[in-house]
């Protein structure tokens, strides 16, 4: 059996997969804190322990991520991009267009028999990623993973019409000190972080099926708000978060691989 780990060292989380020959994920571990953080060194050890093994018997550790040059013990680094869309590919065989929303930036990938041929990203302005959503909950006072069963409640459509979330954040603390329901606002976070990377997405082109990776792929309003305004069904998984980790897995699996022909 040979054992690889794909380590996912992010802006805002760490995430980690352990690969049994390339195909049974046999251990994972996610830290909600990215790199610069204790998050790398307790995600490796974390994934270790849940796959019940050691470092010894991991025959590849590849990185990927924002911070993917940081890991010493790691054997070799690959772009998110790549990751993404080679885990993508494992978990939805037939997809064509990626979205990735992390804590700091987002990704439109494009993918064409199983391999990345075109993409777009954002990564200046925070108002289409996670970070707008770390911000949001804060100021609902609800945690972001049930910022969309807030949402959920809300019976009237608002709009945040800032397109920056330093100025959204202003206009939604005047929105709550004017009375406007919890519930709605949460809402119309939801589109207004969905318009951002709708516009990314239409520079690139949509193409069935789409595949939402990434933290923000958890918040269901966020989903479906996407879906609606793509026009096009919106696929995720449990493992949506893992999916850069799991594709550095793969990538590691290759490179045990190629070592072994040479
Ligand atoms: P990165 O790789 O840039 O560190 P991730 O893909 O791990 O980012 O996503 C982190 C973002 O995901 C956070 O900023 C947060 O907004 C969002 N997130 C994390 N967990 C949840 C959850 N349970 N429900 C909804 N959103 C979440």
């Amino acid at each position: 059996m040979i054992y690889t780990m794909g380590l996912d060292i992010g802006s805002s989380a760490c995430k980690s997969i352990i690969l049994a020959d390339g195909k049974e994920i046999v251990g994972k571990s996610l830290i909600p804190v990215g790199t610069g953080t204790s998050g790398p060194m307790r995600a490796f050890d974390g994934v270790l322990k849940d796959a019940g093994l050691t470092i010894d018997d991991i025959s590849y550790l590849l990185t990927t991520g924002y911070g993917r040059n940081t890991f010493e013990r790691a054997d070799g680094q690959m772009s998110e991009l790549s990751c993404h869309a080679k885990g993508a590919c494992y978990l939805f065989p037939d997809v064509q267009t990626v979205i990735d929303i992390g804590g700091q930036d987002v990704k439109v990938i494009q993918i064409s028999n199983g391999a990345m041929v075109n993409f777009q990203m954002n990564d200046k302005c925070a108002a289409g990623t996670g970070r707008f959503l770390d911000v949001m909950s804060r100021i609902l006072e609800v945690d972001v993973s049930d910022l969309d069963k807030l949402a959920a409640q809300s019976t009237e459509q608002i709009s945040i019409s800032s397109t920056c979330t330093v100025f959204a954040e202003s206009e939604v603390i005047s929105q709550l000190a004017k009375g406007v329901h919890k519930a709605d606002i949460a809402n119309g976070v939801h589109w207004a972080i969905t318009a951002r990377v709708v516009g990314l997405a239409r520079r690139i082109g949509i193409r069935d099926r789409v595949v939402m990776t990434g933290g923000v792929a958890q918040n269901k309003g966020v989903v479906h708000a996407l879906s609606q305004q793509l026009k096009h069904e919106v696929s995720t998984s449990d493992l949506s978060q893992y999916v850069g980790a799991l594709g550095a897995a793969i990538y590691a699996y290759a490179k045990v691989q190629t070592q072994a022909q040479n």
